[in-house]
């Protein structure tokens, strides 16, 4: 049931999370726009991916419909929820061609709003299996955005976090446990896409918090790189401050120690808080934090710097300094 895997979305993380299903022996049918309509000029990555797939007869499609015809379960990792809606949806998309579908499941990797996610959920369970129309079997959809960015896309070690039903979770683990290291079942559809959304809201707010007290600390004459020891061992300690420091200089092979390249963008960072401040709206939920991290990444971006990894919000906000 797991065999024949469709893969959509072949950017910074599909490519690589594609690349480990294949070498984890699944047969993969691939889909994206670059490698298919734009032909292979893109990113260096969907270049890579798309030599590769030369050399392993990767079977590839011009439309997410044709591969939706050729799998059992379809994979999806693309930019945002319009992208999303576009692939299942759109002309041409998964869901093209009548009520009845071969793929019996489909992963959304995307982060992308919870509403979405429930949405196109629900237009699944709308439809049903082709090869067992006798006993209207209806296809699953779990959202399944991941942690770990590119560096744990391509070794495999990916967090997923999931939402849908607990049954068809426990089914699809192969999948998941040949991309990444860690699956976590969070509840009902959608559920995935808001531990994911809430989890980069903490991101962006710790961030935000050891840039600002590093910041401080230096122009009150304490270096950074003695403020985050001090940090590491106190209460202050986390993730930003101990494995992401911001500062370049105070920790090695991090996005601050090579000019900010690689990692995770800030306009990926905005998109995520755009979304948190919009799932927030919609609950009533005070987030006067999320809208101050969602204007300072917003500024960051307009100011020509939604390339560089998020860390360089210590950078270009705290110091003020020129690139
Ligand atoms: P990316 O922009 O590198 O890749 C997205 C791919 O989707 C591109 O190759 C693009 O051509 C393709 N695409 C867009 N619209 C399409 C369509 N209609 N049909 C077919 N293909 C289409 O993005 P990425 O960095 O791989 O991120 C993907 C998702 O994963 C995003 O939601 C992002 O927030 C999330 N994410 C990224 C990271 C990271 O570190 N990059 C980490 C965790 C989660």
């Amino acid at each position: 049931h797991l065999q024949n895997v469709g893969f959509i979305g072949l950017g910074n993380m599909g490519s690589r999370m594609a690349t480990n299903l294949i070498k984890a022996g699944f047969s993969v049918t691939v889909h994206d726009l670059e490698v298919c309509v734009i032909y292979p000029v893109g990113n260096l990555e969907t270049l890579m991916f798309w030599i590769s797939s030369l050399i392993w007869e990767v079977a590839t499609r011009k439309t997410p419909c044709e591969v939706s015809e050729a799998s059992d379960v379809v994979v999806t990792m693309l930019p945002s929820s319009a992208h999303v809606n576009d692939v299942y949806t759109g002309p041409n998309g998964l869901l093209h061609g009548g009520k009845l579908l071969r793929p019996w499941l489909f992963i959304d990797s995307s982060t992308i709003d919870p509403q979405t996610s429930r949405n196109i959920s629900a237009t699944i369970s709308n439809y049903i299996l082709k090869e067992k129309k006798g006993d209207l079997e209806k296809p699953f959809m779990l959202d399944a955005p991941v942690s770990g960015g590119v560096i744990a896309a391509e070794a495999g070690t990916l967090t997923f976090m999931v939402g849908g039903s607990e049954e068809v979770f426990a089914a699809a683990k192969p999948l998941f446990f040949s991309m990444g290291k860690g699956a976590i079942y969070c509840g009902g559809a959608g559920n995935g896409s808001a531990a994911k959304i809430c989890n980069n809201l903490a991101l962006a707010v710790s961030m935000l918090g050891v840039s600002e007290a590093l910041a401080l600390g230096q122009s009150l004459g304490v270096a950074a790189s003695t403020l985050s020891k001090i940090f590491n061992c106190s209460s202050a300690r986390c993730w930003s401050s101990d494995s992401y420091n911001p500062v370049p200089g105070v920790m090695e092979g991090v996005p601050s120690s090579r000019d900010y390249n690689g990692g995770f963008a800030s306009k990926l960072m905005a998109k995520d808080l755009n979304l948190a401040a919009e799932s927030a709206k919609q609950t009533g939920c005070k987030h006067p934090l999320t809208s101050q991290a969602q204007k300072i990444y917003t500024e960051l971006c307009n100011e020509g710097h939604e390339g560089k990894d998020f860390s360089c919000v210590f950078r270009h906000y705290y110091t003020g300094m020129d690139e």
